[in-house]
């Protein structure tokens, strides 16, 4: 039986976390965990009172923490929904619909919440559009990928927000950054970052609130705050490299308590240290179809999949 107590009190410990040598009680730890987000954000120069935050919400655990958090530290972010229009055996889509309205109902958060159906405002949802596609004929996550990174900066710029937050933990990060350091993506793993400046015409802050916290620590806060999220992975997650990177990590904390996080945090002091230089930016140009900026001449990736339906090949 757990008899440890907290830190900072006298009650029993709800969470130990080894790599920190730190065990709290529920409330000290969700104090913890929006501290934590507050320095990153701080650190990292996310985002400022006077940012407009919008946040990508899955109906997962870490987007609505996410958004729970950014809300308990003072910061009225508005959310985004995609939806994909992913059944599976449980309805994938919208079930993460309804978490995400049920969690706003719960927690009465007086946000806006913009929900971009693929169905609605394209025909197609993001199976349909993967089989039709050669992209996406294997798994649609490469589409789903471009279709999220699209919408989300689209309706970020339209609606005047100055920040799109996700809700990445260093879990995450580290899976990504395992996979391009496996490869020598030198170019990807440049681009690596907390933060992506909106340094280009067309494009809209990314920010990574969560980045030094562990998926597991993410799961504690949900429970504990009475986040109702979607406890099913997508249906397309399966086999997933990523998971199995992630597998790999969490053998090697097991072991080593620390070893994700030390792995992202000096990957981070390198890069600024200059092991990553960013290589040469490639020229963009305006979209003649959407508007967003795009190295590819004439149209964008994303609203190349829509001509395909026009024109089949
Ligand atoms: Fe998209 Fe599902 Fe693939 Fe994730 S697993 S990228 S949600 S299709
Ligand atoms: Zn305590
Ligand atoms: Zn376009």
């Amino acid at each position: 039986m757990n008899r440890m107590r907290c830190r900072h009190c006298t009650e029993q410990a709800a969470i130990n976390m080894r790599q920190h040598k730190l065990a709290l009680c529920e409330t000290h730890f969700v104090k913890w965990v929006q501290e934590q987000t507050r320095r990153s954000i701080e650190k990292y120069r996310m985002f400022g009172p006077d940012d407009r935050v919008l946040v990508a919400v899955s109906g997962g655990k870490d987007s609505l923490a996410l958004w729970h958090i950014l809300w308990s530290l003072g910061c009225q972010a508005d959310g985004v929904y995609i939806d994909l229009g992913i059944d599976g055996d449980i309805g994938y889509s919208d079930q993460s619909r309804q978490c995400i309205e049920g969690f706003l109902q719960a927690f009465r958060l007086d946000a806006k919440l913009h929900i971009i159906g693929m169905r609605d405002t394209y025909g197609e949802s993001l199976p349909e559009v993967a089989r039709r596609t050669r992209r996406g004929r294997a798994k649609p996550c490469s589409t789903c990928g471009l279709i999220k990174r699209h919408e989300m900066n689209r309706l970020a710029c339209e609606f005047g927000y100055t920040v799109l937050a996700t809700g990445h933990n260093v879990d995450d990060e580290v899976a990504v950054l395992w996979g391009n350091t496996l490869h020598w993506q030198a170019d990807y793993l440049a681009r690596q970052s907390p933060v992506l400046p909106a340094d280009r015409p067309g494009f809209v802050r990314k920010a990574k609130p969560l980045c030094r916290l562990y998926e597991r620590e993410m799961a504690a806060y949900a429970l504990i705050s009475g986040i109702d999220y979607i406890y099913d992975e997508c249906p397309f997650s399966a086999g997933a490299t990523s998971l199995y990177y992630k597998e790999i990590f969490n053998e090697m904390e097991r072991h080593s308590p620390g070893t994700k996080l030390k792995f992202y945090l000096d990957f981070l002091r390198a890069k600024k240290n200059g092991l990553f230089p960013p290589g040469q930016e490639e020229e963009l140009e305006p979209c003649r179809e959407c508007g967003q900026p795009t190295i590819a001449n004439g149209m964008c990736a994303f609203c190349r999949l829509w001509e395909k339906r026009i024109l089949p090949d």
